[in-house]
């Protein structure tokens, strides 16, 4: 928090599992390529482990 000089990551966590979304990684088993934001994501993206939709992430930084 506060924290204006450090890049943000990107990073979304699930909020019903341990997974994190990771822009850097992206999630090739759902056809989303390395370097796609999470804002990016289609709407039909679902957690790769829970099968929660995106609506169940918060932002980690
Ligand atoms: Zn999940």
């Amino acid at each position: 928090m506060g924290q204006t000089t450090t890049k943000p990551t990107g990073r979304y966590q699930c909020r019903d599992c341990i997974y994190a979304y990771d822009p850097a990684v992206g999630d090739l088993k759902q056809g989303i390529s390395p370097g796609t934001p999470f804002e990016d994501l289609p709407d039909y993206w679902v957690c790769p482990v829970c099968r929660a939709s995106k609506r169940r992430f918060i932002s980690s930084g």
